[in-house]
């Protein structure tokens, strides 16, 4: 029995150990988990009321439509209800669309290091992979515009870019919008939107009317706190979402996760509140990095990528043994780097100290 051929290349997804097997094994007292960008603050208290609710539905198929989110959603978006497409997570987002575009005979254009999920897709499908490495840990947007050809079904934009954290302004994202031929789809990937301050940052909905090519995603995983339920979503013009629903499974996204979602977009206080600490959050880590003399980049996310100039999964072991599970650069595409989601006030002092010390012991 042979799989389909693309497939031997590719490794299935590698999860971290449970946290609980690493506190054993390492005979801790508690772990923090650092290293997925989750939120450090969990999710709105309104969420758990909701899903409470939905437990009565267990033995219904969930709405398909989601409506009650969708309804939501596109009022507090601005948006048509059309213009909406909902994913188990934004990962599933991504799913769709590859499937919907790519074959053997299209290609692909996409950021290098980025989020793997738009390489890892395109791979499946058997489309031709056009990796533009990224510069200064920003897009290179002129080289990705020269790869596109009359092939090219999709190019990703991720921004903030997952890892590095770099975002594409508006007076760029429109330069490039108006260069790419009509028939490539752009995808820009905001799944840490929610925690942009920069005020040159694109509204890129205002953008969807200009570009029917246009598709943005995004996901309640990150800032909403509501990875578990995997929920994520789309948002383009309609003609365009109307012929890529059929690709989507009828029932993708379940019933408590379309309840957690709509309850969580009502409570935007949170989400503010979220925003400004991941903000003071960053902070502690630029002084850090400024006094340490260590290169980071500038991140709109809730994340952060800084260069220790040493071998990062040695760094990611000894970061382990104090109990902080983090993102060892070395798979990212950065080996000497780090990856660390922005955590509580206390838990980003604990970690700056474990670090100094590393780096201290380091220098003798
Ligand atoms: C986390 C992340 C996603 C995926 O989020 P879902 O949990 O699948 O919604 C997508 N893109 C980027 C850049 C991410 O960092």
């Amino acid at each position: 029995m042979d799989v389909k051929k693309q497939l031997l290349n590719l490794t299935p997804y590698q999860p971290g150990k449970p946290m609980d097997e690493v506190k054993r094994e390492l005979g801790l007292e508690r772990i923090v988990k650092l290293a997925s960008n989750e939120n450090p603050y969990g999710c709105s208290p309104k969420v758990q009321k909701a899903i409470l609710e939905q437990l009565t539905n267990a033995a219904t198929y969930p709405d398909g439509y989601a409506r009650m989110l969708r309804e939501t959603l596109a009022s507090q978006l601005g948006v048509k209800e059309k213009q909406l497409i909902f994913g188990n997570g934004s990962d599933e987002v991504i799913q769709i669309i590859s499937r919907a575009l790519l074959s053997h005979d299209k290609n692909t254009v996409m950021p290098t290091p980025s989020f793997p999920q738009y390489k890892h897709n395109a791979v499946i499908e058997g489309a031709e992979i056009r990796e533009v490495p990224l510069k200064n840990g920003y897009h290179q947007l002129d080289e990705m515009l020269r790869q596109i050809d009359e092939k090219t079904a999709i190019v990703w934009l991720c921004s903030p870019n997952n890892p590095t954290g770099t975002y594409i302004n508006n007076e760029l994202l429109i330069s490039f919008l108006n260069q790419v031929p009509a028939h490539t789809l752009v995808v820009i990937d905001e799944a840490y939107k929610e925690y942009v301050t920069a005020v040159d940052y694109p509204e890129s909905i205002n953008l969807l009317k200009d570009y029917p090519n246009l598709l943005i995603t995004r996901t309640f995983s990150k800032a909403y706190g509501l990875a578990s339920f995997r929920i994520g979503y789309g948002i383009a013009q309609e003609n365009l979402l109307q012929r890529i629903e059929p690709v989507r499974e009828p029932f993708n996204t379940n019933s408590m996760a379309q309840a957690a979602a709509t309850a969580g977009l009502t409570d935007q206080a949170f989400i503010n509140e979220c925003k400004n600490k991941n903000k003071e959050g960053l902070k502690q880590y630029y002084n850090f990095c400024e006094e340490m003399n260590l290169a980071y980049y500038k991140s709109e996310g809730n994340f952060i990528l800084i260069d220790f100039q040493t071998d990062a999964d040695e760094l990611f072991q000894f970061l382990l043994k104090k109990g902080y599970i983090v993102r060892s650069g070395m798979a990212l595409g950065f080996p000497t780097c780090l990856r660390i989601t922005v955590g509580t006030f206390e838990q980003n002092n604990e970690i700056i100290s474990y670090l100094r010390e590393y780096k201290m012991k380091q220098a003798i």
